[in-house]
């Protein structure tokens, strides 16, 4: 479906995002959390949005959430993203309530895309030799 070889490799060992990719590839979701007022953050940031604190801790959330919004990309544009049609979803997770993590909507025809409509995760290698792990939407397996 996706030409998922071609897609380019980010810095995976930026400091701001390797603990997301080390999760990743454990197939598991992880996002940032306030040390001090437990408020999660995506993506990553050097301080807290609600009290301002720098103190940051990395926590695993479940990969269970709704579409909150997509778009349906019809055009090939670089390598790894030629598959066309393809959808790219924004999913607001259901624990922790604000965060909203983006990511290829697979498993759906287009035309049965729904605002709201649950989606889970799945974790599929990329890259050239598959060194980065990244997260797809699909609708739950019974
Ligand atoms: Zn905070």
């Amino acid at each position: 479906m996706f030409d998922l070889d071609q897609i380019p490799v980010p810095d995976l060992s930026d400091p701001n995002f390797a603990p997301f990719w080390e999760g990743t590839r454990e197939n598991k979701l992880k996002v940032q959390r306030c040390e001090d007022c437990g408020t999660h953050r995506w993506p990553p940031r050097l301080t807290c949005r609600s009290c301002r604190s720098a103190n940051v801790e990395w926590v695993e959330v479940v990969p269970r959430g709704t579409l909150y919004t997509y778009t349906t990309v019809g055009r090939p544009t670089a390598k790894g993203f030629s598959s066309v049609p393809y959808t790219v979803g924004f999913v607001a997770l259901n624990t922790p309530a604000n965060v909203r993590i983006i990511g290829n909507v697979v498993g759906v025809e287009p035309s049965q895309l729904a605002i709201g409509m649950a989606l889970e995760g799945r974790f599929v290698p990329a890259g050239p030799n598959g060194e980065m792990t990244l997260i797809h939407w699909a609708p739950p397996s019974a």
